[in-house]
């Protein structure tokens, strides 16, 4: 309601971008960067014509240089712009690319303001389909900032389905519906286990909590991803599912996701 009543700043798009879909989620550790870099090579790999970027505004703790493989300082352009840093057809940009990996940031305020401010505004992306955006888990000031000061076509919002996740989740979504931004829908992460050996399959979160959650809210689950150690050692490594084994059960579930997003 205080967001209501202060009404919208003014929104800016971000150069040279035409869409751009945030992932986002309401508790840390249920996999929103492993779903965010997927789903940004799942979106490129679905239609060859587009152009994917991927911006990592997890200021404390950016996981997309490690997923995808990447490191060092952007170049800055002419007009003094930061140069994505590109891999797997996928231009990049992250905190972590303009600090030290080990390097304890103790953010302050306003410190992560300009930080994101920085982020969202003096990356040369070139021209871009669809930015994918990787938001830090919550619903604090850098989500609200972000979608105040960009527009964005639509939210995607990855949960467990466990509980303590998904009351976190719904007040996510709750967020981005206040500041006017679309929920696209539920990705439900680590759904289901199922034994390389026996074959058994195990709940290990719960079943269909995502399920519950969405028809609560109205919205759609846009997919389901298994907890499988081949989607953790394929981040781990920085060689995303999705890009390094595209013909797996588990990518082609990002792949369906995607084709939902856009
Ligand atoms: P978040 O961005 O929500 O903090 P991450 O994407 O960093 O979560 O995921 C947390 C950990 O769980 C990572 O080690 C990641 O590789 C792993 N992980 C995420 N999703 C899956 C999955 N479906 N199966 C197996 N491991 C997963």
């Amino acid at each position: 309601t205080q967001i209501m009543s202060r009404g919208l700043p003014k929104q800016k798009p971000i150069e040279g971008v035409k869409q751009v879909i945030v992932v986002a989620s309401g508790k840390g550790g249920v996999g929103k960067s492993t779903t965010a870099v997927n789903l940004a090579l799942a979106m490129a790999a679905n239609d060859s014509s587009k152009t994917v970027g991927l911006l990592d505004v997890d200021v404390y703790g950016p996981s997309i240089p490690k997923m995808m493989n990447l490191k060092g300082n952007p170049e800055l352009s002419q007009s003094n712009l930061m140069r994505p840093l590109l891999n797997y057809g996928i231009a990049c940009m992250s905190m972590g690319f303009l600090v030290e990996e080990t390097a304890p940031v103790v953010w302050r305020g306003l410190m992560v303001m300009s930080a994101i401010e920085k982020l969202l505004r003096q990356v040369d992306w070139g021209q871009l389909d669809y930015l994918v955006v990787d938001m830090p888990p919550g619903t604090g000031d850098v989500q609200l900032s972000v979608s105040q000061n960009v527009p964005i076509s639509g939210a995607v919002i990855v949960s467990t389905p466990q509980d303590i996740a998904l009351m976190d989740a719904h007040k996510g979504a709750e967020m981005f519906r206040k500041v006017h931004v679309p929920v696209l829908g539920l990705v439900q992460n680590m759904s289901v286990f199922q034994c390389p050996k026996c074959k058994h399959k195990t709940h290990i979160f719960g079943a269909d909590g995502a399920r519950r959650l969405a028809r609560t809210l109205d919205l759609d689950v846009l997919g389901d991803i298994p907890l499988h150690l081949n989607i953790r050692e394929a981040s781990d490594t920085g060689q995303p599912i999705v890009f390094s084994q595209p013909e797996s059960d588990e990518a082609k579930a990002y792949l369906q996701i995607a084709a939902e997003v856009v």
